[in-house]
């Protein structure tokens, strides 16, 4: 059985049994994995410090056809999470590292994912402000799955959206944007859908061509931030079709 060596990100880890854990772990080049870290609940495991969530790791680990779990050999951590040290980035690491896990299919290489991933770890490590890069993550995640609409041009009349002074809508049911004026045509009666600032569409055009690392450079205030947050959770639900652990862990933390 060969030895197969790889870099991945944590997503999570489960107890197994007295001392072990099941880890599953993103690859950068062959999709989700699960397997069996022997021993990694003891204190002097050799997998310590590697099996926070979002922890970029060099792996190696036995796969054996027809088996659905792998055996970790082992796993040296790259760069880990708690190297942020800011409480609301540690906050967001499990959030991040789950809507990861939700998405990436087993077995099923997702080079994109995975770049999006080490990315938003490194942005964390290197002090860029953890809305901003929440709010990044979020927009590619979802644009990367073809679930984020159009923000370019209303899908009702086709007017450029980027610089109207009224902004956008999400509609209700959270499949097109539309410009204030078909939105205020559309809901009568106030269900016009989520709103889109002019500001909201200015980080979102920024972050179609900034890497995470300057995603901090683009103004992002307490209302535009709100505003993505609302819509990107309206978005998750619909494809998710539930809300997230974290997520709920996260509305507690404001609280
Ligand atoms: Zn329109």
């Amino acid at each position: 059985m060969p030895l197969y060596k790889t870099e991945a990100l944590i997503l999570r880890t489960y107890k197994l049994g007295e001392a072990d854990r099941i880890v599953v772990f993103l690859t950068r080049d062959r999709g989700k994995k699960r397997g069996v870290a022997n021993g990694a609940r003891r204190s002097r495991s050799a997998f310590a410090g590697a099996l926070e969530p979002l922890t970029r790791v060099g792996v190696g680990y036995y796969e054996r056809e027809q088996r659905d779990l792998v055996r970790l050999s082992y796993a040296e951590p790259q760069c880990s999470p708690l190297l942020a040290s800011r409480p609301d980035a540690l906050s967001h690491v499990g959030y991040f590292a789950e809507l990861m896990d939700e998405w990436a299919q087993e077995g099923d290489p997702n080079e994109r994912l995975y770049r999006l991933g080490v990315s938003t770890l490194e942005a964390l490590t290197e002090g860029v402000p953890t809305s901003a890069v929440a709010r990044y993550f979020e927009y590619w995640l979802l644009r990367l799955q073809g679930v984020y609409p159009p923000h370019v041009a209303c899908r009702r009349c086709g007017i450029t959206l980027d610089g109207e002074p009224g902004g956008a809508f999400l509609e209700p049911g959270g499949h097109v944007f539309t410009c204030d004026g078909c939105a205020q045509g559309a809901g009568r009666d106030g269900a016009a859908g989520l709103p889109l600032s002019p500001g909201a569409l200015s980080f979102l055009a920024a972050a179609v061509s900034v890497p995470p690392q300057r995603i901090g450079t683009v103004p992002l205030n307490a209302r535009v931030d709100r505003e993505l947050e609302s819509i990107h959770r309206a978005l998750m639900r619909v494809h998710l079709e539930k809300e997230l652990r974290s997520t709920r862990v996260l509305r507690d933390l404001r609280r």
